[in-house]
């Protein structure tokens, strides 16, 4: 069964257009003026039942059969609230013209279909039907009305297309999501029970030699690391169901800012991390999620940038005093525009620095969320191989 065109049936232009199109199906098979008369006009006798009660009909003129016996068909279907019946007026001339006919109707959806079969004297085979469904693809439309109506359905159909691409996508994503968050779950409850029990045996040091000690330290670490991760991709996983929470409270910033650079000092001791830190403020923040972003950006510093390589972190008011500016400075490897422009993207690393240097490109991801959900902003200056200097703002909650 091949489709050779369809109509939708909305309006009497549309009925014109049935009856034009039907004649000229078979005109192009080689059908007498008489017979394609009689088949157009069966059409236009059901089309015109279906525009009359609804506008959702849709005629399809079909070539079914198999070399050497083919049916031309024309099927029309509609949904409609009200009852037909085959004995009722349009349908019961289209029957009258083409005995073959069938009508079938399941709850409030109808489908009549009528059609002749073709004499083997028009010759018709597969290539012949493949010619004609292309002519009636490129024909040019009958009038202005079948032109709008042609570029419509393009138009819908790109649009459906899109949407379906959206949705295909959505629901990738929505699976990624989801297997994101079941792993950081499941990987979660053994790393807590490893830490536990590394713990308990650097507890025992004194009763193993200084090498295991050495060894356990190193697990200790790597743990940590793991755990860290873990919690990143947790980070990542309720950001996208929505379900990142924030105790705040108030916050003195450079207070703040000084004990978590005391902490990350000792974590950090290849690298100095000075402070020049200005007007004192406070600032509503939940300070776990605070320190989130802190250490993500001063451990990105130290990561990226040499050993020894100096970091500065400074603060400063906004001009009109309503937001304070937090900057990470450092002098290492620096980002290329590209880089600048992708950097707080989900999963971004710079290729740079892929092979090189560990990481899931999420840290950014995350902070740059918190700072958005605390009324701030976080953007990056950076000059490759000079160094990058990364600015957050939050509301200023009142000055100290
Ligand atoms: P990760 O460090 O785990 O890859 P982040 O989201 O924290 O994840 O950083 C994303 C990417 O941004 C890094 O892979 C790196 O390419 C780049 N980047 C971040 N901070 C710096 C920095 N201070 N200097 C140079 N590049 C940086």
């Amino acid at each position: 069964m091949k489709e050779i065109l369809n109509i939708s049936l909305e309006n009497e232009m549309d009925l014109v257009l049935a009856h034009r199109r039907s004649m000229q199906v078979g005109e192009q098979i080689g059908l007498t003026v008489a017979t394609r008369t009689t088949f157009a006009t069966a059409v236009s006798e059901v089309a015109r039942t279906a525009i009359e009660y609804t506008d959702n009909g849709k005629l399809h003129l079909i070539i079914s059969g198999n070399f050497p016996r083919y049916s031309l068909y024309a099927r029309v279907d509609f949904k409609a609230d009200q009852v037909f019946r085959a004995s009722d007026e349009g349908f019961f001339y289209a029957k009258k013209l083409l005995p073959d006919f069938t009508f079938n109707n399941s709850s409030n959806a109808y489908e009549i279909e009528m059609g002749l079969s073709l004499p083997r004297s028009l010759k018709l085979d597969e290539s012949r039907i493949s010619m004609l469904r292309d002519f009636f693809n490129q024909v040019d439309p009958l009038n202005a009305y079948e032109k709008i109506k042609k570029q419509n359905s393009h138009l819908s159909r790109l649009t459906g297309e899109q949407e379906e691409e959206i949705r295909m996508r959505r629901e990738l994503d929505e699976k990624k999501s989801e297997f994101i968050s079941v792993a950081s779950h499941e990987l979660k409850t053994p790393l807590t029970v490893i830490k536990a029990y590394i713990q308990m045996l650097r507890a025992l040091k004194d009763q193993y030699s200084e090498k295991v000690a050495q060894v356990l330290e190193k697990l200790d670490l790597q743990t940590t690391k793991l755990s860290l991760l873990t919690h990143q991709l947790m980070d990542v996983s309720k950001m996208e169901n929505g379900s990142l929470q924030y105790d705040l409270v108030e916050v003195d910033l450079n207070d703040f800012i000084q004990e978590t650079v005391m902490i990350l000092s000792n974590v950090y001791p290849g690298n100095s991390i000075t402070m020049q830190l200005g007007t004192k403020c406070r600032v509503m923040a939940d300070p776990m999620r605070l320190e989130q972003v802190l250490t993500n950006l001063l451990g990105n510093a130290v990561k990226y940038s040499a050993r020894n390589s100096p970091i500065q972190i400074e603060t400063d008011l906004s001009k009109d005093n309503d937001h304070i500016v937090v900057k990470v400075i450092d002098s290492g490897l620096g980002m290329s525009e590209e880089g600048i422009a992708h950097i707080f993207d989900k999963f971004y690393r710079l290729k740079a620095v892929s092979a090189s240097h560990p990481g899931l490109g999420m840290g950014l991801y995350i902070s740059s969320k918190i700072v958005s959900d605390h009324g701030g902003e976080i953007w990056v200056e950076s000059v490759l191989n000079e160094g990058s200097t990364f600015f957050f703002t939050l509301p200023v909650q009142n000055l100290v």
